[in-house]
């Protein structure tokens, strides 16, 4: 089998890749919907898999892999490295968790880092109430994530909340960063014991709180909320499209604290976990199966992090549906480190009418039942989808 064509085309804001093949089969891959502007990125590498045979996904992967970066430029390399698994899958007649390695569990928990209930404020009872609205959704989250601190709203809405200086977000990024006042951090607090007043030991609560906190705000905050048995505190220090990954100021955190300590989703590839994972300088890392370099990666720094004691809990609310399919093949896979992945959210709404093969519901309990067709086991209603192409990519179903 060769590949015959690599092609993306963005499909709401989600870039999607489509490789073809020379035998009729063809695999599908999806960026984040937060990089919408990928596209010329992920058609770079078409000159240097043209040709090759996609069922040996490897040797594909070792012509594109060190033409990657720490988000967002390693998204391309993930996205095509997904849809290689596709079609190695739908060429073996086999679900691509059978490629991996097989499946360790018939579903695969999901944490809620995206099912989100508009908040009127950003005092402690707005956050308690929001809680209890996801508390009650329709999935059934055992698992919920909240963003505080820098990764929030909190520091425009609380004055004097830092001594830094406050910068407005741009886009997804936030810029702020400095030492927390101890009215910022009194807040904080607040905010967290309410949401866990209304959690109480059913539905875990971990917090998404930056980056931009110093070393020592994030063991006064680890510390502070130590009897509130916290899943995870997140991207402290370093994290969401930082270039690089600072393992020694985790490292401090984290032997300072019972509170477990997470981060990672920025990371392109495994030798960029190396130092984190072999200082055990987190309890929990969470890279995204599209940042990171595809699931073949993902799979691989589960289990050296498993031989180190460090938990996994991937990144992926952006990863959109075709994304959500690929992380249930690889949670199927996944060594017991495995928390739950973030469960991605098919936006806008219509995207749900152009994927199928997903359950209904696709999340029950919290959970992700495991399906066993072929590849992804996924495709596209193609009637549905062309209306949401653009003009310039009206041929990529062709
Ligand atoms: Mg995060």
């Amino acid at each position: 089998m060769k590949i015959t064509d690599l092609k993306c085309a963005v499909i709401g804001k989600n870039p999607v890749v489509r490789i073809t093949t020379d035998q009729g089969i063809d695999g599908y891959g999806e960026v984040e919907a937060t990089k919408y502007y990928l596209k010329p990125y992920v058609l770079f590498y078409r000159d240097y898999i043209v040709g090759e045979d996609p069922t040996d996904v490897e040797a594909v992967m070792l012509k594109i892999r060190r033409l990657g970066a720490f988000k967002p430029w390693g998204s391309a390399v993930s996205a095509i490295e997904i849809a290689l698994w596709d079609i190695a899958g739908k060429a073996a007649g086999l679900p691509v968790y059978k490629l991996l390695g097989g499946k360790v569990r018939n579903k695969v928990r999901v944490y809620n880092g995206g099912v989100r209930f508009p908040m009127n404020g950003h005092a402690p009872g707005d956050y308690a109430e929001a809680m209890g609205k996801m508390k009650e959704a329709k999935e059934g989250f055992t698992i919920i994530k909240q963003a505080i601190g820098f990764h929030s709203q909190m520091l425009n809405a609380v004055p004097g909340f830092s001594y830094g200086e406050v910068r407005p977000r741009a886009g997804h990024h936030n810029p702020s960063r400095g030492l927390l006042t101890e009215k910022g951090l009194n807040h904080i607090v607040a905010c967290v014991q309410a949401m866990k007043e209304v959690l109480g030991d059913e539905v875990g609560l971990a917090l998404d709180c930056g980056p931009g906190m110093v070393v020592p705000d994030a063991i006064r905050l680890a510390r502070a909320v130590e009897k509130l048995n916290l899943m995870w505190l997140e991207d402290m220090i370093t994290g969401d499209y930082i270039p690089y990954v600072s393992a020694d100021l985790y490292r401090d955190v984290t032997n300072s604290t019972s509170t477990p300590i997470h981060t990672g989703e920025q990371i392109y590839l495994r030798q960029n976990f190396q130092e984190l994972i072999e200082k055990r300088a987190v309890r929990i890392i969470g890279p995204d199966p599209e940042d990171v370099g595809g699931i073949a990666e993902l799979k691989w720094i589960a289990e050296y992090a498993d031989m180190h004691g460090v938990l996994i809990a991937p990144h992926g609310v952006f990863d959109g549906l075709i994304g959500l399919a690929a992380q249930v093949q690889v949670g199927a896979a996944m060594p017991d480190n495995f928390i739950a992945f973030e469960y991605p959210i098919g936006s806008p709404q219509w995207w749900y009418d152009l994927i199928e093969g997903l359950p209904d519901p696709i999340v029950k309990n919290g959970f992700i039942d495991v399906w066993d067709k072929p590849g992804l086991g996924v495709s596209f209603n193609r009637d549905a989808a062309k209306k949401y192409l653009q003009d310039e990519d009206s041929g990529f179903f062709d």
